[in-house]
């Protein structure tokens, strides 16, 4: 079982070793590894029971280290470095011969980051290799954003835990791949898009094929279809009218009721999860509820009750992961379209249940 603690010093030990460790970053917990040390970059695939095929990003403490590691290092890429780094920011640039193929999944360009917590920068600092580190969720899973979250998932698989609290990001970094002509977006992040854009006075190539590329054409797995999926079905609506229509669909009560496994909840009573963003859902809605679901518990998470959007994407995966352990249906409101809230979007719409619906 992995240890929890808040030595450096013992993961930089672990991690000369060749061994995994999990470490806290401003956007999730990401499991580390030596991005040279095959071995240890295999251990890390294996913990996650993540493809080979998705390739891993490499985590550096500046730019100056980054240069040793990519190459053709464009000008807007220092733009950007001056402008969110460190931060949750993920470039993809050619990489240079010093990176293993099996960190870039065979790809020529690579991913390097910036982390901005305290603790990933220290321990970047203490050893002289990059840590390549996806998150530290088993593949396809929620992602982790406190301790806790990855003893869960990955306790059995690690050595060792580097406890730096819960994620103030809570979302995954921005990607941006500067390793052709055009700067194309793969991946909304914990910095919008449009904010780069507007600061920058750039625009992103938004390529569809970035965020629906199927397992056998992946060059970017985390914007697979079902990337971060919940343990039981979820599904987004817009707004009260499609919530409403959920509602009144008798067959999502059945099925509420019907997926429940007995062990996994504490009574036997049928639930539904209610993810919602900023409060619960309308009053009318509450009465009909209470009028004709008769004996179904409502389980509310909201995301931020100000409707603050960093908030709620801080909250965002634990939301998801309270969720899941108390209820086998998961009903889930989607945030205003801009800023943030396009990259909450876009993990919920990851998350959501892709077969007939319920
Ligand atoms: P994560 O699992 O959050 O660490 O995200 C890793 C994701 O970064 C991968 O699934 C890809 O989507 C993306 N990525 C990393 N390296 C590259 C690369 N060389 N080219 C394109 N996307 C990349
Ligand atoms: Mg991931």
């Amino acid at each position: 079982m992995a240890s929890v603690g808040n030595s450096i010093g013992q993961a930089a030990i672990w991690l000369q070793k060749g061994y995994p460790v999990a470490i806290p970053t401003e956007t999730v917990y990401g499991l580390a590894a030596n991005a040279c040390d095959l071995d240890a970059l295999i251990r890390v695939f294996e913990a996650k029971k993540r493809p080979l095929f998705d390739p891993l990003i490499v985590h550096l403490p500046s730019v100056t280290t980054i240069a040793r590691y990519a190459k053709d290092i464009p000008p807007l890429a220092f733009a950007l470095w001056e402008r969110y780094s460190p931060g949750p920011l993920t470039l993809v640039l050619r990489k240079s011969t010093l990176l293993p193929d099996l960190v870039s999944s065979g790809l020529p360009t690579a991913g390097f980051r910036i982390p901005a917590h305290p603790m990933a920068l220290d321990l970047l600092n203490s050893v002289d290799f990059p840590l390549a580190a996806p998150s530290a969720n088993l593949f396809g899973r929620v992602s982790p954003t406190t301790a806790t979250h990855v003893v869960d998932q990955l306790g059995d698989a690690i050595p060792y835990v580097l406890d730096g609290g819960p994620c103030i990001v809570g979302l995954e970094s921005t990607i941006l791949d500067l390793s052709g002509p055009e700067p194309i977006l793969l991946r909304e992040g914990g910095i919008p898009s449009q904010h780069i854009e507007d600061d920058l006075k750039i625009t992103l190539q938004r390529p569809h094929h970035a965020y629906r590329v199927h397992e056998e054409t992946a060059p970017s797995a985390g914007t697979l279809d079902n990337h971060y999926a919940t343990t039981v079905p979820l599904i987004c609506y817009r707004n009260n009218e499609e919530l409403e229509l959920l509602l009144r669909k008798e067959s999502l009560w059945e099925a509420g009721q019907r997926t429940l496994p007995n062990a996994r909840f504490p009574s036997n009573e049928p639930t539904l999860g209610m993810l919602r963003f900023q409060s619960d859902i309308p009053n009318k809605f509450l009465e009909v509820w209470d009028e004709t679901k008769f004996g179904i518990r409502r389980i509310v998470e909201i995301l931020s009750p100000t409707g603050d959007m960093k908030e709620a994407a801080r909250n965002l995966f634990a939301a998801m992961r309270a969720l899941e352990r108390v209820s086998p249906l998961i009903l889930a409101e989607m945030a205003p379209d801009h800023g943030l809230g396009t990259a909450i979007n876009d993990r919920l719409q990851r998350a959501s249940f892709k077969g007939d619906q319920p």
